[in-house]
């Protein structure tokens, strides 16, 4: 029996293995994708040559092709790289005045992203922030600041013609020290080009003012030259995030890849306009979708994946509807809970799965327990496996020496094991295999 099901699955999970030419082939379309979206030559690489290693030999899902599963790998590798699913914001776990400071070339969007933030903060946060401009290079680019904290009503240092950028930031210190700021928010100067002497400045700001926070500032729209932008900053400042702007124009986003592989640090946010409200937290499954370019591909193979699901639950539960569910059904059952996350991701997923989790927790059960069942239904025979009525007092005295649990912990998995099938056979009745389908989503 449990040969036969196996086969089942075997079929279930597909067209075996990705080999290395299916790899390579599909990695080819990645690179076109990676390279349109501007990702800086050497990171393209980089990361080529890191998913390749990671997809060859990884399982092809049916009803997609090679190529298309290849391309939800890199998807998934690409959302991790840009930060997964956690989403940092900043960090303002210091004594106020929490000093940011914001550096990067001229005309990536400092000064306005020094604006939005204080809005952000004031608005969202409810922190006292207060803004300084140490741009002595740019004409105006103080009285701009100025103007941008007139509209967000964030206060601005009060500008001192002539003084330089280290004596700008102690007087920004001492300033809203005095007035009780929670935040200090530095707006640098940039060049169009790194320089020594842009490089020079920002170390003896860094040093005065100690920043729990530097960000770097980049417009998205850099291309090849992110990785010198990049790599010349982390050099110099200790960069703590990323900030992209411009995501609302054409821009595919592949500074951001490049900006993680060579800073390390997470991208915080997005600027996505002109306007001082356009700032979002940094998306890495929407910026990811936009490098690849590629977003239908990755959700029929989502869709895919899916179904497999669909059509191992419905072999199982026809199974079970004939009463055939024995405990090496079940331990196959619970070795798929694990996998899919444990009891809580299961009740919607199996039919007659939330009665035997109600059954599981009625009994006590929880995650940690799967393992043990998994112990005391291998230390069964077999036969027992098949016909759990064989197991008597001595034999299930046995089983619980072999696993090193007690018979009472053996008697639970019999009892669910019974819950289950009971539950299977009422699939049946709601009207069997044909049903089914509206309980998958
Ligand atoms: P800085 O030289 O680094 O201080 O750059 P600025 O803050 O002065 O910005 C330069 C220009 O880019 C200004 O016209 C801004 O309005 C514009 N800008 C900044 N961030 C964004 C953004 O996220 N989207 C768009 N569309 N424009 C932006
Ligand atoms: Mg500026």
């Amino acid at each position: 029996l449990s040969d036969r099901l196996g086969n089942v699955f075997d079929k279930l999970k597909g067209r075996g293995a990705l080999s290395e030419s299916d790899v390579r082939e599909a990695m080819r379309e990645v690179r076109i994708a990676l390279l349109e979206a501007d990702v800086a030559l050497p990171v393209v690489r980089r990361f080529i040559d890191a998913v390749t290693e990671k997809a060859i030999g990884s399982e092809v899902l049916k009803s997609v092709t090679p190529g298309q599963q290849v391309v939800k790998i890199v998807d998934d590798e690409l959302v991790d790289m840009l930060g997964g699913t956690e989403v940092e914001g900043l960090n303002l776990n210091a004594k106020p005045p929490v000093v940011i400071m914001m550096v990067g070339l001229q005309g990536s969007g400092k000064t306005t992203t020094t604006a939005k933030l204080g809005k952000l903060l004031r608005e969202k946060h409810g922190k006292k922030a207060m803004m300084a401009s140490l741009d002595v290079n740019r004409p105006a680019a103080q009285e701009q600041l100025k103007v941008l904290g007139e509209q967000v009503d964030v206060a601005t240092l009060p500008i001192v013609p002539g003084q330089q950028p280290v004596d700008i930031a102690r007087r920004a210190m001492e300033s809203a020290k005095l007035q009780a700021a929670d935040v200090l928010l530095l707006d640098t100067a940039g060049r169009l080009h790194v320089d020594e002497a842009l490089m020079a400045e920002m170390k003896a700001i860094n040093a005065v003012s100690a920043p729990t926070e530097v960000l770097l500032v980049v417009d998205s729209l850099t291309g090849q030259d992110a990785v010198n932008v990049a790599q010349s900053f982390t050099g110099e400042v200790p960069l703590t995030g990323v900030v992209l702007t411009r995501m609302d124009g054409d821009a595919r986003g592949g500074a951001a890849l490049s900006m993680r592989y060579v800073t390390g640090k997470p991208i915080k946010f997005a600027g996505t306009g002109e306007k001082l409200d356009a700032i979002e937290a940094f998306d890495p499954k929407r910026v990811a979708g936009r490098i690849l370019g590629m977003g239908d591909v990755v959700s029929l193979v989502e869709k895919a994946a899916t179904a497999i699901k669909e059509e191992e639950a419905e072999a199982l539960a026809k199974k079970m509807a004939k009463g055939e569910f024995d405990l090496d059904d079940l331990r196959m059952q619970l070795k798929q809970m694990q996998n899919m996350g444990g009891l809580g991701a299961l009740a919607g997923m199996m039919p007659g799965m939330k009665k035997a989790k109600q059954a599981m927790q009625a009994s006590g059960m929880d995650d940690k327990v799967l393992v043990h069942m998994d112990a005391i239904i291998s230390s069964m025979t077999p036969k027992e496996r098949k016909h759990p009525k064989l197991l008597n007092a001595k034999r299930k005295k046995r089983v619980a020496a072999g696993s090193g649990t007690q018979v009472q912990e053996v008697n639970k998995v019999l009892k669910m094991h019974q819950e289950m099938a009971k539950a299977m056979k009422q699939i049946k009745k709601m009207g069997g295999l044909k049903g089914l389908g509206a309980l998958f989503g």
